[in-house]
């Protein structure tokens, strides 16, 4: 595949590329572009110069085009979703989900921008008022991590063009194919050439490119806590807006009272959905005394039911962790924790069989007994390993959740609403979630607090934040 910039194709100038790999079984799908800073700046001159045309367009006809776009992304879903699976790992079903999901907010913020109002303002002098305006940015850079390409590529780029703004989006190094096809999909609804842009090349390249470019006054990062603190500090030189949606380790709380036939299936795909690997994962289980034994013997038998595989056959429930490198993270973690003292009731290894050889898979893993400084509970687990903590309260439980550097998400299983919403209350995160899944409702503020980022996705305010705020003042004569 190629970058698509300006409305063409392009390729690298050095006419190199990069070789996108399968995770199940080594196997190369494509190759891509190997871009840099200069093909990085041909699509910001793409993206500058589509932008007073594009911010200028009514806000019903740029919706009315995300519809469209995701009408024929939709159309093609059973040819884009094989791109996902081959270049990501995630089984076929999910990567269907996934893109489900981005046209779900590709709808939400095409119907949403044209129906947005603004401030009038009564001011102390005669016969003046102001009026709050909100105007687009200009040229944004989207910056994507490999976990969730095309929902993450579409939390930026639907709010942001909806809200009359052009773009280049740098997809992670080693799952640009089905962005670049959705991204040729939508074009067919009307998206004028410059304004959404991709192009493929290293992170310290493209993405560097565009978070020191001065004519790019907003980023949408997602992405490690390290890259992110990295673009947040070069983008603050130049007084850009950034979002930052970096890691977690999200706390979940299973009450005594909860109920754990509805629990134990949400949080086992809250913590082994794509293999782990979600920012908003269930990554700390603490579970009431009273209910402990009971609760771990259920989680057990759902991961040891898990059945792993090739993302493209149909019974796969579970795919391979995306990268060598995620592979060994894991085994040293899991490692780690056992070195200390943690017992191993469910996985703990690599599968057997041929089927497995050539891809990076581990099988779901349950840890109990497992010591507070173990690495599983201080970092992010960005694989399907499920640490449970007994605890004999809520205020127990509520200071070992809130124990961690991350706040992105959390969530409570109770029949008490008044326990919800203390927890609600003390929860330290960006989002809790009451007996159900962790879940980016694009209905709803999505983002972190402490080291997990600042912004926020989804909902209005993602909107708003790609929008200048300008106040207008009015004397009338
Ligand atoms: P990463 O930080 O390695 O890469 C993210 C993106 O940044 C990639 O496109 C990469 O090429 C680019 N990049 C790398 N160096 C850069 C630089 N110097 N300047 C600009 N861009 C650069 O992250 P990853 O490993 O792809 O993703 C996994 C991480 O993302 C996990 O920590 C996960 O928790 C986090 N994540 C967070 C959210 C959220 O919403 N909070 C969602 C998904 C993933």
């Amino acid at each position: 595949m190629r970058c698509w910039v300006n409305g063409e194709w392009i390729e690298a100038e050095s006419k190199q590329v990069t070789e996108i790999r399968n995770p199940a079984t080594g196997e190369v799908v494509d190759t891509v572009p190997r871009c840099g800073a200069k093909e990085t700046q041909r699509a910001i001159d793409a993206a500058a110069a589509a932008f007073p045309a594009w911010s200028a367009t009514s806000t019903e006809e740029r919706g009315r085009i995300l519809m469209k776009a995701a009408e024929i992304v939709k159309a093609k879903m059973k040819d884009l979703a094989p791109w996902l699976t081959k270049e990501q790992g995630k089984p076929i079903r999910d990567a269907e989900l996934e893109i489900g999901h981005f046209l779900h907010g590709l709808e939400y913020y095409g119907g949403l921008v044209s129906k947005m109002r603004s401030d009038f303002v009564p001011l102390p002098g005669k016969n003046m008022h102001g009026v709050v305006m909100r105007r687009p940015l200009g040229v944004c850079g989207a910056i994507v991590p490999w976990n969730f390409p095309i929902t993450l590529m579409g939390n930026k780029i639907g709010p942001g063009l909806a809200a009359g703004n052009t773009f280049v989006v740098k997809p992670a190094s080693s799952t640009p194919l089905c962005s670049i096809a959705v991204i040729e999909a939508m074009h067919e609804a009307g998206i004028p050439k410059g304004v959404l842009n991709i192009v493929t090349g290293p992170g310290g390249e493209v993405g560097e490119e565009l978070v020191q470019n001065p004519r790019v006054v907003r980023i949408g990062f997602t992405g490690e806590t390290v890259t992110g603190r990295h673009v947040g500090e070069v983008a603050g030189r130049h007084f850009k807006r950034v979002s930052l949606e970096l890691g977690g380790s999200d706390p979940c709380i299973v009450c005594d009272d909860a109920d754990l036939d509805k629990a134990a299936p949400a949080v086992a795909i809250g913590r082994f959905f794509n293999c782990g690997q979600a920012c908003l994962a269930v990554k700390r289980l603490y579970v009431f005394a009273g209910v402990y034994d009971a609760f771990v013997e259920k989680l057990v038998g759902r991961a040891n039911r898990l059945k792993l595989g090739n993302g493209m056959e149909k019974e796969t429930q579970m795919g391979p962790l995306h990268t060598a490198g995620q592979l060994k993270e894991v085994e040293e973690q899991v490692s780690d924790a056992v070195r200390r003292g943690a017992k191993v009731v469910a996985g703990g290894g690599r599968p057997e069989g041929p089927e497995y050889a050539k891809g990076h898979f581990y099988k779901p893993t349950v840890l109990v007994d497992v010591p507070e400084d173990a690495r599983v509970a201080t970092e992010e687990t960005f694989g399907p390993i499920l640490p449970i903590w007994k605890v004999k309260d809520l205020d127990e439980a509520l200071a070992k959740a809130n124990n961690h550097v991350y706040g992105l998400g959390s969530s409570i299983w109770t029949r008490d609403m008044t326990k919800a919403a203390v927890a609600a209350e003390r929860l330290e995160a960006g989002n809790v979630w009451v007996n159900s899944l962790h879940y980016g409702h694009d209905e709803m503020p999505f983002g972190g607090v402490k080291q997990s980022g600042i912004g926020r996705e989804h909902g209005i305010e993602a909107l708003l934040s790609y929008t200048e705020t300008k106040g207008v003042v009015y004397t009338m004569l």
